[in-house]
């Protein structure tokens, strides 16, 4: 409405301007060289007025024109750049759903058109990636760790084709020049932690994982028997088996350092600690070691096994003993009690059969007795070992991160227990 009044308004004043124009009395006469004209006042300025609209005209025009190559750049520019993030959509969409030939396509239809930016190029990377041309994604990643704005996002992707690869040291090197780019970012830390696992840098693994509970107290053991230097072996191994005493490999491994400072009390005080807790043959074998005599050995046992009174462990160790020291009524007797105990593995039966040599020797009832206990021994359950909790592979040996799967400190004794 306010529009209408403004334009009717308009003309209104345009033909009152009209009128006055057509009104004007006299005339103009104009004389240049031998040419003279004259006309009307009003014919004269209505022809100046539309000159000068003329001549306005003719001015926007070529300032249009002038314009026009920017314009059209800049509309060709802006199509492109459209066309572009349709691309990277389309990319992202082909991506998420696993459509390889389209993902290659459009993403590098994405960098044709918007060049290579970082995430045209990480884009580029991800789609040779999925459609197994690692020799794209190579070339891309490496694109994108040439940028300084990027870099972290290049040595990421040459990292994790690393690890596919298995070329560890490689990987070390992404992994480092990755933390470079981007310092403190918690995956790189994780990532080097677990690479410094597999190549058994455990000293660097225990500074780059939190060095909490079973996992700390795995890799501050092997960091411990891998150091040469006395002092920081002891610091890792005291750190090691304060953070699990129930570990029996740190115990052993700090047991064996404050041995080696001649410091044989406490050496044989924390084996016993981890005994109570959690007994192994180690144990018994690291607290025997320094004693030759076979009946000082019993006393030496007897000791260990009075922190877990009445533990299986306890008893087959006390039974061993006894049998070493030809006392075989009480290897007999621990060796039964052992049974009784809840343990029935293949060692504790061939320990009766040992027993039963020993003591009846060849009579009748000792081969008889002898041969129950093989025959026991053959149906009994399998011997301890270290099995992964992680993976439920089984070692004959500790290892701070098992074989296996590579998970740190996932090892557990699978010893007879105390039956309740
Ligand atoms: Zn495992």
């Amino acid at each position: 409405m306010i529009k209408l009044v403004g334009i009717v308004a308009g003309l209104a004043v345009v033909l009152a301007g009209a009128w006055q124009l057509a009104s004007l009395p006299g005339t103009v006469s104009a004389e240049i060289g031998g040419y003279a004209a004259e006309a009307p006042a009003s014919v004269a300025l209505s022809a100046l007025v539309v000159l000068v609209a003329l001549m306005c005209l003719c001015v926007s025009l070529i300032a249009a024109l002038m314009r026009l190559p920017s314009r059209v750049r800049r509309w060709r520019h802006d199509r492109r750049r459209r066309t572009g993030e349709t691309a990277i959509t389309n990319t992202l969409i082909a991506l998420a759903a696993g459509e390889k030939p389209d993902a290659r396509r459009e993403a590098s239809r994405a960098r044709a058109l918007l060049g290579d930016t970082p995430q045209t190029l990480l884009l580029a990377a991800e789609a040779g990636r999925l459609a197994g041309r690692d020799d794209e994604a190579t070339k891309a990643f490496q694109a994108l760790s040439e940028r300084s704005d990027a870099s972290f996002l290049g040595y990421r992707g040459l990292l994790r084709q690393a690890i596919a690869r298995e070329a560890w040291a490689e990987a070390a090197t992404f992994a480092r020049l990755a933390e470079e780019a981007h310092p403190g970012a918690a995956w790189v830390r994780q990532e080097r932690a677990q690479l410094a696992i597999r190549a058994g840098h455990w000293a660097e693994a225990l500074e780059l994982a939190a060095p909490e509970g079973s996992t700390g107290a795995a890799l501050a053991t092997a960091a411990a028997l891998a150091e040469a230097d006395p002092a920081q072996g002891l610091r890792h191994a005291r750190a090691a088996w304060n953070l699990d005493k129930s570990l029996a490999p740190a115990a052993l491994a700090y047991a064996a350092r404050l041995r080696a400072d001649g410091k044989e009390a406490r050496a044989l005080a924390t084996v016993t600690e981890t005994w109570a807790m959690s007994p192994q043959p180690g144990l018994a074998d690291f607290a025997l070691e320094s004693t030759a005599d076979p009946l000082a050995r019993v006393q030496v046992a007897k000791r260990l096994a009075a922190a877990a009174p009445n533990h299986p462990e306890s008893e087959f160790l006390l039974a061993r003993a006894s049998l070493s020291a030809n006392l075989t009524g009480e290897a007999r007797r621990h060796a039964e009690r052992a049974i009784a105990a809840g343990m029935n593995q293949r060692r504790v039966w061939l320990l009766a059969a040992e027993i039963e040599e020993l003591e009846i020797g060849t009579t009748e009832a000792g081969r008889l007795a002898q041969r129950e206990a093989l025959r026991r021994a053959a149906s009994a359950d399998p011997d301890p070992v270290w099995r992964c909790d992680s993976c439920r592979a089984d070692h004959a040996v500790w290892h701070a991160a098992c074989p296996a799967c590579s998970t740190p400190g996932s090892l557990r004794w699978s010893g007879a227990r105390q039956s309740a």
